[in-house]
């Protein structure tokens, strides 16, 4: 039996455990012939866990449908809610753009998202049509009304693409009991040294208690430390600075709201963004920023100000605030020698679009799969090259959509929202998207050419560029007749009254 040691029980080593486990010892679904692996997870409670990151994207509900994890088990004890998508609001200074709504694309869209792009198509010609995306996706509407993602029973059972909003830190105690109920050996303790072959490769680590665990493969889970990938293997780290400012976060929860939203709102604030997520027994806020422009107290009293605008009662932000500091970018090779990290460890995008754990489940995913590869013992270096070049593409082009966030805000209020705009430090892919939007041509292809579409479909980048109402001055008038949209806005209304009130979704009485 061969060991695989996790290093760190946050978030991300937790989702490994399960999956890896899953994968290896209890499913055997990619190879019924290899060797079990027996897992065991190390951490330490002494150090504990960052105990941020309270937002998803769809490919959660996929990790949970994986293990065979019901809502109703997983969601009520991690007090989570569901999440439409994303509200971005106040990146543009211009009325009619302040606020745009980032939908999940569901296979329900198609015919909605057709007549967008047809009138984004027309907007970016000169005629003054809408184009704002919150008209034209229902899970925009599903947000405005809040209901959550899930048809009432006896109305017609449309699918949507959704993700949640958790407890962090009780989606890992749950990971956590799950995965030792299933054989994942737990060892609450911290490592004090690593112990190297003489290739470098890791052979053991050892704990403060003198105890010595050896393994074959090693996941580092150890969050913005990365012991074992950057520190004991010295990986180099590349930031991801010159492209995203943000460096810094505060975080200070407030109470939950009686009528509980089913969206994320990301409010742009003097140097950076509020993230407001709501859960079942609280709301989490938090403010993203740049120490080039802000200081930590600044941030602070201008989220409290934030929050407080938003709730009637300021007593419900007398809650301590937490400080947080952000590496962000990406490790050279996520695998080297017998080290993979994962999460924080291997690289943070801002959290912006919420895709850390997206993250983690990707590379947990292809992991498995260059392990099981039948040519593995003959081919590793270029299996995990391959791995490699996969995992870093991946950062790369969601690096890129939330670069693009920045680069179309049309704040002038600070230098910090100028000196994003006028940024030319993106990469040539981003440059030729955002050129050819600009030169009036169907970003598509350029899309598809450089691949981006793996990471965000085309109708993402077009919500996002129309959303900040990205084009140049209207030339001409709506020619469209005025009816094409009362339709569609009765279509929507329609479709968006079969879903559940998101309180009643999840079991709380308003
Ligand atoms: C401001 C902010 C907002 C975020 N928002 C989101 C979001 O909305 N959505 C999202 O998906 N992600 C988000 N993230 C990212 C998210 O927090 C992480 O991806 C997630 O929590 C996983 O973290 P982790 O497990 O990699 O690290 P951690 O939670 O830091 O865990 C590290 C583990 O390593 C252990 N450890 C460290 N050193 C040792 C040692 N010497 N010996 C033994 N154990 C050790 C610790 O005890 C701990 O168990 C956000 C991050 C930040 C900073």
């Amino acid at each position: 039996m061969k060991k695989l040691l996790i290093l760190g029980g946050g978030t991300a080593g937790w989702m490994a455990a399960n999956m890896l486990n899953h994968y290896f010892t209890e499913s055997k679904v990619i190879n019924p012939n290899q060797k079990s692996w027996q897992i065991t997870l190390v951490e330490s409670p002494q150090i504990g866990i960052i105990g941020v990151g309270e937002g998803s994207t769809p490919q959660l509900k996929k990790f949970f449908d994986l293990l065979g994890i019901q809502e109703s088990e997983w969601m009520p004890a991690c007090h989570a809610t569901y999440k439409n998508g994303i509200s971005f609001l106040q990146w543009s200074e211009h009325q009619a753009t302040n606020r745009y709504f980032h939908p999940f694309p569901s296979p329900f869209d198609r015919q909605t998202a057709s007549a967008f792009l047809y009138h984004c198509q027309m907007r970016s010609r000169g005629m003054d049509v809408p184009v704002n995306p919150d008209d034209f996706f229902l899970s925009a509407k599903l947000a405005q009304l809040n209901r959550s993602p899930k048809p009432l029973l006896g109305k017609p059972q449309i699918p949507l693409n959704y993700a949640y909003h958790f407890d962090s830190a009780k989606l890992g105690a749950f990971l956590c009991q799950r995965a030792v109920n299933r054989g994942v050996v737990h060892i609450n303790g911290k490592m004090e040294r690593a112990i190297q072959d003489k290739d470098k490769s890791m052979r053991a680590i050892k704990l403060a208690t003198g105890e010595t665990l050896d393994a074959d493969l090693f996941i580092d889970a150890t969050g913005f430390n990365s012991l074992l990938l950057q520190g004991v293997l010295e990986e180099p780290f590349d930031s991801f600075d010159s492209n995203l400012f943000n460096n810094k976060a505060v975080a200070i929860p407030s109470t939950s709201q009686k009528i509980i939203p089913s969206e994320t709102k990301a409010t742009a604030l003097s140097a950076g963004w509020a993230w407001q997520i709501p859960l079942t027994n609280r709301t989490g806020n938090g403010y993203v920023y740049s120490d080039q422009y802000l200081s930590p107290e600044q941030a602070e009293e201008e989220l409290r100000r934030h929050i407080n605008s938003n709730i009637a009662d300021e007593s419900e932000t007398r809650s301590e605030a937490k400080h947080l500091n952000m590496k962000v970018g990406q490790v050279q090779r996520h695998w080297h020698k017998n080290v993979v990290a994962v999460g924080l460890s291997q690289g943070f995008i801002e959290p912006l679009e919420a895709t850390a754990l997206h993250l983690v489940q990707e590379t947990i995913q292809k992991l498995a799969a260059s392990l099981t590869d039948p040519s593995f013992d003959s081919e590793q270096e270029r299996i995990k090259l391959r791995f490699n070049e996969a995992i870093k593409r991946r950062f790369n082009g969601i690096r890129d959509y939330i670069v693009c966030h920045y680069k179309m805000n049309t704040r002038t209020d600070s230098q910090y929202w100028v000196d994003n705009r006028e940024n030319n430090n993106i990469s040539t892919q981003l440059a030729d998207v955002i050129d050819t939007w600009r030169s009036k041509k169907d970003i598509a292809a350029v899309l598809e050419q450089h691949q981006m579409t793996h990471y965000y479909p085309v109708i993402s980048w077009y919500c996002l560029l129309a959303g900040y109402g990205s084009f140049a001055p209207a030339t001409s008038p709506n020619k469209l007749p005025s009816s094409n949209m009362k339709q569609l806005a009765h279509y929507i209304m329609q479709n968006a009254s079969h879903f559940a009130p998101h309180n009643e979704s999840l079991g709380i009485s308003t």
